[in-house]
């Protein structure tokens, strides 16, 4: 018998939806896609992101704080864990629930908590670029900027938002534990939100004012794992070439060299496709017989049977 395929799946936003009722109802569809590639024979591992979540629960932390003078403000990385969390319980709930609905019964699902270490002098610490939480006016903002110490900027001409930094992920903390749970088949959760970002002090792990991408977290956590796919489930069936344009190309399959070439001739939009290539580049050329894939959710079976998405291999 040949050895089952490992997969590392991570999940975009459209897998999770924007609220607390869009994220129950989501999650069902996540967990049935999900639920098809076990059945097909693979093992898998899902990560995924956090962008509405964490700006929600970082919203409700500080509303506290105009409730009670005694709260502190919550700092961003406890953020990151409780978005981890409650996603995670979404998600492990909505795939026990399908897999024993398919009466696959010997496959137990958990989440695992997962610190990811960043590197104190990454560049991304001096420039913040990524936008979390709600759009609020200059004074708003200004007051956010003078009592919480935040970087806010104007989006667009839609008003204010906080911008956090988004340094790499260097080390996954629990990665042995991770390993292990995948060793002996269960079904994991990890890495959610990209990590809770920490950085290191000795001994200590001291949680870092910023959120990780979950394209490149979920890219070391396949590579950690030595999984023969990392797929990155998205709101596009393929990725394209000249993306929105009347010349668009839609792409199946393209090898590394091809794809540097059009990260230089800048097709892939900074923060929404252009890390999930990178991502994709830096797993499929980590090794011989790994393989990156692009792809809707809901076409995430037939494209790890070569029927669709976009390939990246070496
Ligand atoms: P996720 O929540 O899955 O990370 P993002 O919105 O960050 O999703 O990124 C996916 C989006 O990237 C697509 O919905 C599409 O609008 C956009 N995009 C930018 N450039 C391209 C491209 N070259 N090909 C396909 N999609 C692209
Ligand atoms: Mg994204």
């Amino acid at each position: 018998m040949s050895k089952k395929k490992r997969i590392v799946i991570a999940l975009g936003g459209n897998a999770l939806g924007n609220t607390l009722p869009e994220q129950m109802k989501a999650v069902k569809i996540t967990a049935k896609a999900i639920v098809d590639l076990i059945e097909e024979g693979c093992e898998v591992v899902v990560a995924h992101g956090n962008g509405p979540q964490v700006g929600m629960v970082n919203n409700a932390m500080i509303a506290l704080t105009h409730e009670d003078a005694d709260q502190p403000n919550t700092p961003l990385s406890v953020c990151v864990a409780m978005s981890q969390a409650y996603i995670g319980y979404d998600l492990q709930n909505a795939l026990r629930e399908e897999m024993l609905n398919r009466g696959i019964e010997n496959i137990p699902v958990a989440t695992m908590i997962t610190q990811v270490r960043v590197d104190e002098s990454d560049p991304a610490f001096s420039a913040p670029s990524k936008p979390i939480g709600k759009f609020v006016s200059a004074e708003q903002a200004k007051m956010m900027e003078e009592k919480f110490n935040y970087v806010m900027k104007e989006d667009s001409g839609r008003g204010y938002r906080r911008v956090v930094a988004s340094p790499k992920p260097v080390e996954i903390i629990e990665i042995g534990t991770i390993r292990t749970m995948v060793e002996s088949g269960d079904l994991v959760i990890a890495c959610g939100g990209g990590g809770i970002p920490v950085i290191r002090h000795g001994n200590h792990l001291k949680g870092a004012s910023a959120v990780i991408d979950k394209d490149f977290a979920s890219c070391l956590l396949a590579k950690e794992l030595d999984a023969d796919f990392l797929i990155i489930l998205t709101a596009v069936e393929q990725v394209a070439l000249n993306f929105g344009k009347p010349d668009e190309k839609w792409l199946s399959d393209v090898s590394l060299d091809e794809t540097e070439k059009y990260i230089k001739e800048g097709h892939f939009a900074p923060g929404s496709m252009l890390p999930k290539v990178q991502a994709a580049v830096d797993f499929a050329g980590s090794k011989k017989g790994r393989t990156a894939l692009i792809t809707l959710l809901e076409k995430s079976r037939d494209a790890i049977q070569g029927k669709t998405g976009t390939m990246f291999h070496i």
